[in-house]
């Protein structure tokens, strides 16, 4: 049962939320328009989780225009898709986009299942992504609690635990869906949807991680971490994963042509799927350069650069070389120019080996 003293307090931060983000939110492409369709909103969501919005917005209009409909992606193949999700990383994202829209297609027709139970049945659609689209696009009264969501309400509660504590996930679920249904009863329409939205963007903008924006907050009133001065231990900090090191060894081979080789990497593990350079790979030490020509059948190699790259739980230090181009290309090596290289599904370090150190020539 709701006290009174909770259900003035839910409706009194909900009315300054919905006020603020009425104000205040910033103008991002897939909130344009008005629009609340739902392939939007997706794709949107799909791409939010782990990038910043600043980089979902540059790349979010050419995705829509290179796949304006769910059966347009359903359609495209799986290379076509990862090359569109250049740049924005996660490519496990991109790939479960891809699945749901098939879904959608070969199982619902076309048509969204409109709730977020049936949703969550779609390949790839977690609870926050069902709740993010049933309440924006549907108008569904269900919270959707992303990693933002979550700090907020563990603030806003002075909760100090960590956000993948059971007890947080209950509590921000419960919390949010308290204040989700203050939402819907302020504005029937679209409450729901404003609270979710609003609950997003203050996490984001006003309450991230670190350095929160106290004095510029609209529910300040109401935070108990802000009272007891206990923020910067909200959410309480999990042990950091073990990093590993991986070392690769990426050769440059051209053909006769100025054409460079290039193979697909395989279904599973790290940028699985994308494009590469004839690479090795090996956990325990950089190969040498007598090994990776060998390995790769492309003679003597040159070395031509190196540099780090960090992943979530890797540490990625990669050597660049060029080879001579075996007499025959071994299975699953194509020879590209830049534009046809370019349009490929690349990680980032891929991107800088293929077209940048690539196009220094021999
Ligand atoms: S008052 Fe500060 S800690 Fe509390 S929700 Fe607002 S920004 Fe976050």
């Amino acid at each position: 049962m709701v006290s009174g003293v909770t259900f003035e307090r839910d409706r009194d931060i909900t009315r300054a939320l919905v006020a603020w983000f009425g104000a205040s939110a910033r103008e991002l492409p897939w909130r344009s328009c008005g629009t609340r369709d739902p392939y939007r909103v997706l794709v949107s969501e799909l791409m939010l989780q782990q990038t910043q919005a600043s980089r979902v917005a540059e790349r979010f209009d050419e995705f829509l225009a290179r796949f304006p409909t769910v059966e347009a992606l359903a359609r495209a193949d799986e290379g076509e898709v990862l090359a569109a999700w250049s740049g924005l990383g996660y490519y496990r994202r991109a790939r479960l986009l891809h699945g749901a829209a098939r879904a959608i297609v070969g199982e619902h027709g076309g048509r969204f299942p409109r709730g977020a139970a049936e949703l969550a049945s779609l390949p790839g659609l977690g609870r926050y992504t069902a709740g993010a689209v049933a309440s924006l696009a549907f108008g569904e009264q269900t919270p959707a609690v992303d990693a933002n969501v979550m700090r907020v309400v563990l603030r806003l509660e002075g909760r100090v635990l960590a956000t993948a504590d059971p007890r947080a996930v209950r509590l921000a679920w419960a919390r949010a869906g308290a204040l989700v249904e203050a939402g819907a009863r302020l504005r029937p329409a679209r409450g729901a949807a404003v609270v979710n939205e609003a609950l997003i963007e203050l996490g984001a903008v006003v309450c991230p991680a670190r350095g929160p924006k106290c004095g510029d907050c609209p529910v300040a009133g109401w935070c108990v971490a802000r009272a007891r001065g206990s923020t910067g231990r909200i959410p309480a900090r999990k042990k950091r994963p073990v990093r590993r090191a991986v070392y690769f060894a990426s050769v440059l081979v051209a053909d006769g042509e100025g054409r460079l080789a290039v193979t697909r990497r395989g279904d599973d593990g790290l940028w699985a799927g994308l494009h590469e350079a004839p690479t090795v790979e090996r956990m325990d030490r950089a190969s040498t350069g007598a090994e990776v020509g060998k390995l790769l059948g492309v003679g003597r190699v040159r070395e031509v650069g190196s540099f780090a790259f960090k992943t979530t739980h890797r540490d990625c230090h990669f050597v660049v070389y060029r080879g001579r181009a075996p007499r025959r290309a071994p299975e699953g090596w194509r020879y590209l120019g830049p534009e046809a290289i370019a349009g490929l599904g690349l990680s980032s370090p891929q991107r800088r080996i293929l077209l940048e150190m690539g196009a220094g020539g021999a």
